[in-house]
């Protein structure tokens, strides 16, 4: 495992950690097939499918 070679100063280390503190929401993109909100690149938690092919198959639901 890599080791620090320095001691990180406060002010790095706090504007390490305020650097987490970002505003900006998550990305988000429209699924093509159900066109529900979705992470893009992920597949889509509404429909399961990802690039036309479904993934996930919901084996809870009953139709
Ligand atoms: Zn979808």
């Amino acid at each position: 495992m890599g080791v620090p070679k320095g001691k990180t100063s406060k002010a790095n280390r706090r504007m390490n950690r305020a650097s987490r503190y970002t505003s900006e929401a998550p990305a988000l993109a429209v699924c093509p097939k159900c066109h529900a909100l979705k992470q893009p690149h992920h597949v889509c938690m509404s429909c399961g499918y990802y690039n036309d092919k479904a993934v996930l198959v919901k084996k809870w639901s009953n139709d």
